[in-house]
């Protein structure tokens, strides 16, 4: 466990999605694609931040599959789910007072439910671009709708950025460190290395938003020095905390 004054990330492994690649790829035969999901914990001295809540905690309730969509399954793996897995990292759920969501699918957004007290920051789904502005929504307690970047603690510190084209709700994170920073993409970049080579994610909402997205996280890592990359479906993910 990390001393509150630290800053540091820790990955949750959250479940995996397997996939048949015939479904997006149309071809008669079935690949299967298998695919870790991470939430990250962000331990930050000004607060516990969440990126992201995994997968549906049914799965950890009463099932130990879900079927998603057509060709897309949830299933538990070797994770103790977000709550479990917080547990076993020597982490009080209770103390997340923030949860920033990458978007809205269900792989993002599980465990949502489950962290009643934490404030969530959402992109709203216009195409919005105005920065640093947040609504808050009354009717969906804690909710707080970003539209376009948004500064955090108004400090620079942990800054939203819009990343629409995976989902045009989606959006990003980078948290400055003493040493370095954190990048996370969520679902606008599957792998590190698909920055590099502008590759756009698997699923697609709007391919120009998605590739502009892809461009500008790619700049943020040129521009900047020591930046760690974490994507929300990469195995390299898993393991132990890592320092700031
Ligand atoms: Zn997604």
């Amino acid at each position: 466990m990390i001393f509150e004054r630290e800053l540091a990330v820790v990955p949750l492994l959250c479940g995996r999605l397997i996939l048949e690649r015939s479904v997006f790829s149309g071809r008669s035969y079935d690949q299967v694609l298998e695919l870790p999901v991470f939430a990250f914990l962000i331990v930050h001295p000004k607060s516990y931040i969440l990126f992201d809540t995994g997968l549906p905690s049914e799965l950890w309730l009463s099932q130990t599959s879900l079927k998603l969509t057509e060709g897309l399954t949830a299933v538990t793996g070797e994770s103790m789910g977000l709550l479990g897995e917080l547990k076993r990292r020597g982490y009080a759920p209770g103390k997340i007072s923030i949860l920033v969501n990458s978007h809205g699918h269900v792989d993002h957004t599980g465990g949502n439910r489950l962290l009643s007290q934490a404030r969530i920051y959402r992109k709203t789904s216009e195409s919005s671009n105005a920065s640093g502005t947040a609504e808050f929504n009354e009717s969906l307690r804690k909710t707080v709708f970003v539209k376009g970047d948004y500064d955090l603690f108004g400090d620079g510190s942990v800054r939203i950025l819009a990343t629409p084209g995976h989902s045009s709700d989606h959006q990003s994170l980078l948290v400055q460190g003493k040493n370095r920073q954190a990048l996370f993409t969520g679902d606008a970049c599957f792998r590190p290395a698909n920055l590099e080579s502008l590759t756009l994610p698997l699923i697609v909402e709007n391919r120009e938003q998605a590739l502009s997205s892809l461009k500008r996280l790619k700049e943020i890592i040129s521009l900047t020095e020591n930046v760690i990359v974490f994507t929300s479906h990469d195995p390299i993910a898993e393991g132990k905390e890592i320092y700031l």
